[in-house]
């Protein structure tokens, strides 16, 4: 199933609309895989018709909800591993800016060593990693 149709049925089983805003909002997300802040996306969309941050923020906050972005202090960015089982992670270059999400599968080991050392429960990790790239690689 294309997401398309996949978020408009959870939006339906949800009672949510689905409006102009969301597909563009939805497009710009999946054409352009940053980390971005509802600010940002609002910049992008004003040139063709200004949509409210607000109201791109409550849209990203149900995405967020339903798996198809994820929110990093407050920038969200487009999922690539829609319903993947695993972690997802990402790699950001420091020379290009260019994200990556990628999936690990490592938190059995994470989660015992935290549980032992913090006797903390982790429950789920979503880590940001800084270096460079492949293409920036000399
Ligand atoms: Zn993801
Ligand atoms: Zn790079």
């Amino acid at each position: 199933m294309h997401w398309k149709d996949r978020i408009s049925a959870i939006f339906s089983e949800n009672n949510w609309r689905t409006t102009p805003a969301l597909w563009r909002i939805v497009k710009f997300l999946e054409a352009n895989k940053k980390f971005h802040s509802s600010y940002d996306i609002a910049n992008h969309l004003k040139e063709e018709t200004a949509v409210d941050p607000s109201t791109i923020y409550r849209l990203l906050e149900r995405l967020e909800k339903i798996k198809f972005v994820h929110n990093s202090m407050g920038k969200w960015i487009w999922c690539r591993h829609f319903g993947a089982a695993g972690q997802h992670h990402f790699l950001i270059c420091s020379s290009c800016g260019n994200t990556e999400e990628i999936l690990l599968h490592y938190q059995d080991a994470m989660t015992a060593q935290l549980k032992k050392n913090y006797n903390f429960q982790l429950q789920e990790a979503e880590l940001i990693l800084h270096g460079i790239c492949r293409h920036c690689e000399s």
